[in-house]
């Protein structure tokens, strides 16, 4: 009878289905055991290059088979995630940013400098662009004064107008280290492309990725591959979901320590530059654990709501605050609008020690 049979053939199926099932769980088990072996040779969990080479040998012998490269593709696909996620030790689904239940604020460390966890604010201050031995010692000099550790400089400026000041490149670069270490502070500076990441080596302390490059996943996999300390600024164009994926580009690459930026967004208000999201510090906080930096100089675009932003920004959660500062704002090449001069940067510190109580662990150095 055709109906016992279609029974017969529904078992069989039903079978093959439980045989796949617990081969995928075999799977897993023999992926457990890749990873201690791995944690045990400090091996880095996701290997590009192997997943690439075991999507080429299935394909390959599957060479005259019923599906084609695309199906096999989009059968593996998930089963190799699930398999990474198990190996990383998180649920499918879930980021490796993401914050584990009951995880507290992670903390970078560059040389004794720190960046987020239970530390007073950090305060990443600097001119929007190095572009000259003087400007830059000036503001190196400042910044060290006041206590603070992280220098900023722009050497390699993603300009939106061809013809702005595109910034010193390498030389700046090697004037933002000198500075730096005169000082004893660390160096931040933008990383516009993976070309420059090489020479940038030994000169950067921790890498920006600017908002315009935020969605260059070339760049956060090279990056990520380095295992450079990265600091991601959100696209001002991004969800908050989109920004997270940009991060987790760079963990699944093999970034450990990467800390968030969030610098205004493009809304249709135009008093301010861009409308700095203020309801972004307590989300990124509640959904990862990654130190979160406000630039609220980028984000104002006007010297004015420099000390008003900041204070909002910390009392919203966030870990520290990048502000853009140049000995003579009014000349600067780029972002004349919104750096603090040495003395309003002075006095912006001042002000900021003096209303900090509104968080119990936010005092200034
Ligand atoms: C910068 O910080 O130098 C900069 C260009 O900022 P953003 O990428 O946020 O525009
Ligand atoms: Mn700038």
């Amino acid at each position: 009878m055709s109906t016992d049979r279609l029974a017969d053939l529904r078992a069989e199926i039903s079978d093959l289905n439980q045989r796949l099932l617990d081969l995928v769980a075999q799977r897993i088990a023999k992926v457990g055991e890749v990873r201690a072996l791995k944690a045990e040779l400090g091996l880095p969990m996701f290997d590009p290059m192997r997943e690439a080479r075991m999507f080429e040998e299935l394909v390959l012998r599957h060479a005259g088979g019923p599906l084609s490269e695309a199906e096999i593709r989009a059968i593996f696909r998930p089963i190799f995630e699930i398999s990474l996620a198990h190996m990383e030790g998180r649920a499918s689904g879930e980021l490796r940013v993401s914050r584990l239940p009951g995880e507290p604020d992670r903390q970078i460390a560059i040389g004794d400098a720190r960046l987020g966890g239970a530390i007073p604010p950090t305060i990443i201050a600097g001119p929007c662009a190095v572009e000259s031995e003087e400007q830059i010692e000036a503001v190196a000099r400042a910044v060290a004064a006041l206590g603070f550790e992280f220098l900023r400089g722009g050497a390699f400026k993603p300009r939106t107008n061809p013809d702005s000041f595109q910034g010193l490149g390498i030389e700046g670069l090697h004037l933002l280290r000198a500075a730096a270490d005169r000082h004893g502070l660390r160096v931040v500076s933008e990383v516009t492309g993976p070309r420059e990441l090489e020479a940038m080596g030994g000169l950067v302390d921790l890498f920006q990725v600017g908002a315009r490059n935020m969605a260059n996943y070339e760049l956060l996999k090279e990056l990520g591959a380095a295992r450079q300390p990265v600091l991601l600024k959100r696209s001002f164009a991004a969800t908050l979901d989109e920004f997270l994926l940009a991060a987790e580009y760079l963990a699944k690459f093999g970034a450990r320590d990467i800390a968030l930026c969030e610098r205004g967004i493009r809304t249709f208000e135009r008093e301010t530059r861009f409308t700095l999201d203020i309801a972004a510090v307590p989300l990124l906080k509640q959904k990862t654990a990654l130190p979160l930096i406000v630039d609220v100089s980028h984000a104002a675009g006007r010297r004015d709501l420099v000390l008003p932003l900041a204070k909002a920004a910390l009392a919203a959660g966030a870990d520290g605050l990048m502000i853009e500062v140049h000995p003579f704002p009014e000349a600067a090449l780029s972002d004349a609008a919104h750096q603090l001069s040495i003395e309003a940067f002075a006095r912006f510190v001042e002000e900021m020690r003096a209303t900090l109580s509104i968080r119990d662990d936010a005092r200034f150095p």
